[in-house]
């Protein structure tokens, strides 16, 4: 019986994954760091692993059969976690599901981007970055996040679809009650919230809940912006207490476009 593939990452898509999250632990928890110098001043040390988010082999935790070699050997299907996070995931897949390790990668990715040539005293908590308020975790999907132009009769209107997964962090429950989009500086009409619950409307997250979150608004025909593939605009969201969370430089694609 032949031996079974493995996909393993390839060299450049570890040193990738890991410079992605500027050497640091994904989960949202840890955030230790993956490097550091040895007693032998010519070492480095490493304890961070690529880890896969669905496995490299049959069989393994969060196995996907439907992924080719390329994609379950891609950097998509990659997670840089340290080695003591990477056996927890791969030992509980059912709390520690695909959907909770690309929130993870997401975030870090996000973080790290955040934090990119920032002297550290002027950005001691990135989570004070990502939401000011410490009440909401918002991180946007960008694949799943677009743009596209229509109609209303008429007018020639543009959608404007949010797609994130938002995670309670206050332990007090929240609600999103509404949303306003920056750019352009509109009265866009928000049509839609949507939790990942029963109903598209807007829902309390309960403490540490992480839920899927979609927007969506219509822009009036006078304030479309040029119809580049990507456009970009910051997002405010804004609780039951008035509190307003700013998500910047959200990126949206136009699948029409590509
Ligand atoms: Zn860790």
């Amino acid at each position: 019986m032949p031996a079974q593939q493995r996909d393993d990452f390839p060299a450049n898509i570890k040193n990738t994954l890991a410079a992605r999250t500027g050497h640091a632990c994904s989960n949202p928890s840890c955030r230790a760091l993956t490097s550091g110098p040895q007693a032998d001043e010519q070492r480095a040390t490493n304890i961070g692993v690529a880890a896969h988010i669905t496995a490299a082999i049959s069989g393994g935790p969060r196995y996907d059969r439907s992924l080719s070699q390329e994609q379950r050997a891609g950097i998509v299907n990659g997670i840089w976690l340290c080695q003591n996070c990477a056996h927890a995931i791969d030992v509980d897949q059912t709390r520690y599901s695909v959907a909770v390790l690309y929130h993870w990668k997401l975030e870090a990715e996000y973080a790290a981007h955040l934090n990119l040539g920032k002297p550290r005293s002027t950005t001691p908590n990135v989570t004070a970055n990502l939401v000011p308020l410490e009440t909401i975790r918002v991180v946007q999907d960008r694949r799943d996040s677009r743009w596209n132009t229509g109609s209303n009769g008429e007018t020639p209107i543009m959608f404007v679809t949010f797609h994130g997964t938002i995670t309670e962090v206050s332990g007090n429950a929240i609600r999103v009650v509404g949303a306003e989009i920056l750019t352009p500086p509109v009265d866009a009409e928000m049509i839609l919230i949507c939790n990942n619950h029963d109903a598209c409307r807007p829902q309390f997250l309960r403490p540490r809940e992480v839920a899927n979150i979609n927007l969506t608004f219509i822009l009036p025909s006078e304030n479309i912006p040029p119809t580049e593939e990507i456009w970009t605009s910051s997002i405010i969201l804004i609780d039951q207490f008035g509190n307003r969370h700013e998500l910047p430089n959200c990126q949206f694609h136009n699948p029409f476009k590509l």
